[in-house]
């Protein structure tokens, strides 16, 4: 598996082009070589979807719904109802942030969402806009432990008021890389009657996932983080509350019929994929999805593991920097590394990592202000992270140590 990133691709330093260390995978991941192949093959065709008669449009829409039936078995989607609700539908988006809201428009009315603070923006504040259907939102504080998670999470649903119920959970940090136990809090919200919406963003680039073996009932994810271009993502899950909801955007494809006094909303996936679909986009994820088969994800996350040791331990030798967790030091991660350095601040030491090593970090409080506030030891505002994908290596990893231990000992 290659990532599209090349030798020779950083910046300028002393005089010479250094192989760039991407260490941002967790923003956006370059394209796979194999996705970049499925673009180049469907460019020839390139064309509307569903309406046309002609060769391109048939061809299109035929690779439109071929990526769909990728993205299904890529997430297990269920292809029956069972104890917990319907079938599940698989409806592309822009990403992540844009399933999550599409959600938040599509659950019943005065649905009560359950949310941690420590989420990512786009999956703490969807339910609080002024169009979400959702009524209290409950966000719970940061978890002590895996367990805590899985505990205030039941007790929280268990007293919200009766009706529809929702827990919106990550399955990864974009923090921490910390893996959040999905599954239990799964059993935990279904024994109380409510469902669970999983923000996969940053565990499907990593681990497999899969609705039918969590039992999740509703997921989302990003096409950028998963190595394919911008502008596509997923909302897959129970179709029910979202053929029950009005569509997520108003407009063309959504609608089966418009009369001069009436509308007829199309029926899923459709009814919530209004406007020109992004064709391109979902073949691209598509081949994403078929290139991370279980096997190959499974492997990816044994090479990450030993790469994600093998800085944590390096950065953890340097006097003066400190890791950020929410859970024990042990608990299991994703390749991610959030990092503060005592007397550098975050901003400083990301330009020089750049500018004088060729290393691409990310600082920030990264889209999770409450949980990174909460995390930052006193004295720091912001936090350095590290993420780690396909393309990253040992000279990689043991560049980023050098270079840290470099500016520690020198400044920048
Ligand atoms: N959820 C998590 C955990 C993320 O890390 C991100 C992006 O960083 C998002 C949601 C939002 O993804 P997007 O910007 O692709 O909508």
């Amino acid at each position: 598996m290659r990532d599209r990133h090349r030798r020779g691709r950083g910046p300028l330093v002393d005089g010479e082009y250094v192989d760039y260390a991407n260490f941002d995978y967790a923003a956006s991941a370059p394209c796979l070589t194999s996705v970049a192949d499925a673009l180049s093959a469907a460019l020839p065709y390139y064309a509307s979807v569903h309406r046309g008669a002609g060769h391109h449009s048939q061809v299109s829409t035929d690779a439109y719904e071929r990526a769909r039936r990728s993205v299904s078995r890529f997430l297990g989607v269920r292809t029956e109802a069972d104890a917990h609700g319907s079938a599940d539908a698989v409806v592309f988006v822009r990403g992540t942030t844009d399933a999550v809201n599409l959600l938040a428009r599509a659950v019943p009315e005065g649905c009560t969402v359950v949310v941690f603070e420590s989420e990512h923006h786009a999956s703490l504040l969807p339910w609080e806009h002024p169009a979400a259907r959702a009524g209290q939102v409950i966000r719970l504080p940061l978890p002590a432990s895996p367990e805590e998670a899985v505990a205030s999470a039941r007790a929280a649903l268990a007293r919200a008021p009766e009706g529809p119920r929702l827990l919106c959970v990550t399955a990864a940090s974009n923090v921490t890389g910390e893996i959040w136990p999905v599954e239990e809090m799964v059993e935990a919200a279904h024994a109380e009657g409510a469902r669970v919406v999983v923000d996969a963003a940053q565990y499907v680039p990593h681990l497999p996932f899969s609705l039918t073996g969590t039992g999740a009932d509703y997921v989302a994810l990003s096409g950028h983080k998963l190595y394919a271009p911008f502008g596509s993502g997923v909302l897959a899950g129970r179709a029910d509350w979202l053929s029950d909801a009005a569509p997520y955007l108003a407009g063309g494809g959504a609608t089966r019929r418009v009369t001069e006094h009436d509308v007829q909303w199309n029926d899923l996936p459709a009814r919530h994929e209004a406007g020109s679909p992004n064709v391109l986009g979902a073949v691209a994820l598509a081949a994403a999805c078929d290139t991370f088969t279980t096997e190959t994800l499974s492997l990816q996350h044994i090479r990450e593991a030993a790469l994600l040791e093998r800085l944590r331990s390096g950065l953890g030798e340097i006097e003066g920097v400190r890791e950020l967790s929410l859970w024990d030091a042990e608990h299991a991660r994703v390749g991610i590394v959030s990092f503060v350095v005592d007397g550098l601040p975050a901003d400083l030491l990301a330009a020089a990592l750049s500018a004088e090593y060729g290393i691409g970090v990310r600082d920030g409080l990264f889209c999770a202000h409450p949980l990174t506030t909460h995390l930052l030891p006193e004295g720091h505002e912001q936090a350095v992270r590290a993420s780690l994908g396909v393309g990253t290596t040992e000279e990689h990893v043991d560049r980023l140590v050098g270079a840290v231990t470099d500016l520690v000992a020198h400044g920048p």
